[in-house]
């Protein structure tokens, strides 16, 4: 296929960013990738792996791309692109993965370059797995990737945005537009309160008194191994999904404990039916979702062994 970009920059070349280099490669969506990350051992691995071209600075790297993807935790992306946006060449577009939009989007359109296009992005595609030698050409096939462009951006960055948007399609993505707090709201649900379900169903089997650490482990069963998985992906990543989405994550874990409550009192009043209509209703929310495609019915939770 022709390049959808000339060259593209990752800044971060952890899961995320050695799966966008990978896959650009492989699909023949950018013709080079260039490759910038704060951790130096990252970034000598990643250039030994060979998915793109190490620069020395974060601005060498920035200076040719036509796309340039940040690809650190949420905490660091208003740092990352304060460090390179001068480099950039005008007309650029310049984007992220960030599992939260709404700060990010604020962050870099304060940047102050208007001959810029700004346009955050978040694949919804991952691991608990970070780091260069993480990463996988096929994360992205057959996942959503949001993009949240200014709503009342003009023609130039309405084709910027196509742009974009053809370059996830070349990776194997299905992409969507929205708003970036309706971004945040949407995945406080489906993403973020699941982690911190998860994270702390481990924290409290770990913290009981009555059961050992041993036995936790011992008779772990798919239920509390597949929380494990989950409670596995970075503290990094996660410290700050939840630092800059506070806001929506309040608000969806207030009705999640209100929801728990009514299950407390299901059990409590030995309200059979109660129980039964909740767990059908949540058996065909898991049904929905394996025909829609973004999950599978294989006892493995669904995860295939990445290709590589
Ligand atoms: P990762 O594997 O940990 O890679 C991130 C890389 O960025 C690391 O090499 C890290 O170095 C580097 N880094 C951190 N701060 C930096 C800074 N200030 N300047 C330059 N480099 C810096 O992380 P990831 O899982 O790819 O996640 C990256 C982004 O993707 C996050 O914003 C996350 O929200 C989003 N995302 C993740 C997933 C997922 O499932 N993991 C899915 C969708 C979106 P150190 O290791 O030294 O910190």
């Amino acid at each position: 296929m022709a390049a959808v970009f000339n060259q593209i920059a990752i800044i971060g070349v952890g899961l995320i960013g050695g799966s966008i280099a990978r896959a650009a490669l492989e699909k023949g969506a950018a013709g080079e990738v260039v490759l910038f990350d704060g951790n130096a051992d990252a970034l000598k691995r990643a250039g030994e792996i060979g998915f793109g071209k190490p620069a020395a600075g974060i601005e060498a790297a920035v200076a040719n791309a036509d796309a340039v993807f940040h690809c650190v935790p949420v905490g660091a992306m208003g740092a990352t692109a304060r460090a390179s946006i001068a480099a950039m060449k005008s007309g650029a577009i310049l984007t992220d993965v960030g599992s939260v939009k709404g700060n990010v989007a604020r962050d870099f359109r304060g940047l102050g370059r208007s001959d810029i296009h700004v346009i955050p992005g978040h694949p919804i595609a991952g691991t608990e797995k970070s780091g260069p030698d993480a990463g996988f050409a096929s994360l992205f096939e057959n996942r959503w990737c949001i993009l949240t462009p200014e709503p009342d951006g003009d023609a130039d960055h309405v084709a910027a945005t196509d742009r974009l948007a053809a370059f996830w399609t070349a990776l194997g993505s299905k992409v969507e537009r929205m708003d970036a707090q309706r971004h945040d709201l949407v995945l406080a649900v489906t993403s973020h309160i699941p982690h911190l379900i998860a994270y702390n169903m481990v924290a409290t089997a770990y913290d009981m008194e009555a059961v050992t650490e041993g036995e936790v482990v011992k008779f772990s069963a798919a239920g509390f191994r597949d929380f494990t998985r989950i409670a596995a992906s970075d503290p990094t990543m996660w410290r700050d999904v939840f630092l800059n989405n506070k806001e929506a994550v309040l608000d969806v874990l207030g009705r999640f404990e209100e929801d728990l409550t009514a299950l407390r009192k299901a059990i409590r009043n030995a309200d059979g039916q109660k129980l039964f209509d909740t767990f059908t209703e949540s058996r065909r929310i898991r049904r929905e979702i394996i025909d829609a495609g973004q999950d599978t019915a294989s006892a493995n939770f669904g995860r295939d062994k990445p290709k590589t």
